[in-house]
């Protein structure tokens, strides 16, 4: 059994064979900050001012490394910040299969503090507004996801955390537990393949290709 879980569900899930000593292990965990995301239809593309962010899959919207980093660091103090850090992927330009014609659909998401219920929609509307005068009137509707929404939605998202973890300090290496064989557990024939595990979260699948892996090491 592999299991695409955070420890958190782990527990849930498989806690009963697990012995104590690593379910204890697997609740030190740290989970790390929550997103807020908006889905929106828009009556155009998004009309930025950079031509180049004009014809992007993704835009990250800093817009400098120093501006990232406050926003980033006002949300590791725990403030939700008044100008996010926000990633926009804007796949309408390049797939007509995803609005009709002439319209456009758009996510756009920033980092909040774990668990945060402040509502950024303006903030991340604004944002956007800074480098795209006139996106604001396009909008047609905006759902917006808090973090405890994303986590209504996929239980491994939790406090909002898309990143099946926090990457600070030796969990960066170390996860879930500090141990060499991160992928195993004690119990025979269960794994954990999630974002959770090295090298952490992402689309790349290398999660998933160690824990097979592992796996197969041990059924040899
Ligand atoms: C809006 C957004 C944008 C992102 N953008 C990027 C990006 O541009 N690049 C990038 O690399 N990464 C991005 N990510 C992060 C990336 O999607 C995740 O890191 C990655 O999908 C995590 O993979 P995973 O296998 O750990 O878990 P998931 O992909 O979350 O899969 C876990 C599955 O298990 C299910 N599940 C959870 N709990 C239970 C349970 N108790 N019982 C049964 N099923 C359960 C979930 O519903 C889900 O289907 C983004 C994430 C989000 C939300």
């Amino acid at each position: 059994m592999l299991l695409d879980l955070t420890p958190r569900q782990v527990v849930q899930v498989a806690g009963g064979r697990l012995p104590t000593s690593y379910q204890r292990a697997l609740s030190g965990f740290r989970y790390g900050a929550g997103s807020v995301k908006l889905d929106l239809a828009l009556d155009g593309p998004i009309p930025w001012n950079a031509a180049d962010c004009r014809r992007a899959g993704t835009v990250h919207v800093g817009p400098t490394l120093a501006d990232i980093s406050a926003a980033e660091a006002a949300v590791a103090r725990g403030e939700a910040p008044e100008l996010p850090y926000v990633l926009v992927g804007q796949q309408s330009l390049f797939d007509p299969t995803r609005a009709p014609p002439g319209k456009h659909t758009v996510w756009a998401y920033c980092h909040v503090p774990h668990g945060s219920s402040v509502d950024m929609t303006d903030r991340i509307l604004a944002q956007i507004e800074r480098f795209a005068p006139g996106f604001r009137g396009r909008v047609l509707a905006c759902h917006a996801m808090a973090p405890r929404d994303l986590q209504a939605y996929n239980e491994n998202y939790v406090g909002g955390d898309i990143a099946g973890g926090s990457s600070g300090g030796l969990q960066l290496f170390f996860r879930p537990t500090r141990s060499l064989t991160p992928y195993t557990t004690p119990a025979r024939g269960i794994y954990i393949c999630s974002s959770s595990t090295p090298p952490g979260g992402g689309v790349h699948g290398m999660c998933g290709y160690h824990a097979a892996r592992a796996a197969l090491k041990r059924l040899a």
